[in-house]
């Protein structure tokens, strides 16, 4: 895989094990709000066995002129986490690879339900903030967003957002009942008239695509982001 250099320019620790990484963007890189890339660390020592490069989401949109990353890094991690949470510092060199994926809400959509599973927040946060600086008319939008631990990344982003988007509503939920509980409703409201955007743990993901497919919603309508990895 290819790499370009991405300067750091400063870490924010966003909860109790969420960080983010906020880099310059290469010359020429474009991405579209919803995608992912690439992350190398140079010069870093990692555990025999670890790699120097992981997936993750931009969740920055292209317009905000800075790529954005975040990762949770709990009390047991990877090597390559490590090197992130004490060896990289703002002035360091992360290679980036291309932007890759297509996770996105659908250009026709008039509404969307959008549900994010912990860390799966990160491309929530670019599409909306696409949705925040695009033109086109509002639509209905509801994010779900459950994190067992309450640890909930971007508070401000939130509050701005739905300030930004009257037709916007975010929901807050820390077990999987309360969830399949809002995304049943919502998919009983609003059935196939609206996209179902699902980012997260393959599990996550897995378990809210068998709630929606056994609510009649057709797979169509179904756009999915996996976490590999967690
Ligand atoms: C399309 C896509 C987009 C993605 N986007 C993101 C994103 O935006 N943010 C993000 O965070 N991830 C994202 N991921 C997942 C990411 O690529 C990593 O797979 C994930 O962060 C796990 O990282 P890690 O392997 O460094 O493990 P860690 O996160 O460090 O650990 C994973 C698990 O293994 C356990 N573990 C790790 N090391 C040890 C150890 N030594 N002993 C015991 N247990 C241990 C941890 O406790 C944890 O439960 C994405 C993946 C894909 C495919």
């Amino acid at each position: 895989m290819d790499y370009q250099d991405a300067v750091l320019q400063r870490v924010t620790r966003e909860t109790d094990s969420i960080y983010s990484f906020a880099l310059s963007v290469p010359d020429g890189m474009t991405w579209k709000a919803g995608q992912f890339a690439s992350w190398q660390l140079r010069g870093v020592p990692l555990d025999e066995g670890d790699t120097d490069s992981r997936i993750f989401t931009i969740a920055s949109s292209p317009e905000e002129e800075i790529l954005l990353f975040a990762t949770r890094i709990g009390d047991r991690h990877s090597s390559y986490k490590d090197a992130l949470l004490h060896r990289i510092q703002p002035g360091d060199v992360i290679g980036v690879s291309s932007a890759m994926g297509g996770f996105a809400i659908p250009e026709k959509a008039d509404r969307a339900l959008l549900i994010a599973g912990g860390i799966g927040v990160t491309p929530m946060r670019a599409v909306l903030k696409a949705e925040c600086l695009s033109d086109r008319p509002g639509r209905e939008l509801t994010l779900i967003y459950s994190d067992s631990r309450e640890e909930y990344a971007f508070p401000d982003f939130w509050k701005e957002a739905a300030e930004e988007l009257p037709d916007l509503q975010v929901c807050y939920v820390n077990n999987r009942y309360d969830l399949a509980a809002m995304v049943r409703s919502y998919a009983g409201t609003n059935g196939a008239d609206a996209s179902y955007l699902i980012s997260g743990a393959p599990a996550m993901n897995d378990s809210m695509a068998a709630l929606l497919l056994e609510q009649g919603i057709p797979e169509s309508q179904l756009i999915r982001d996996s976490f590999m990895g967690y």
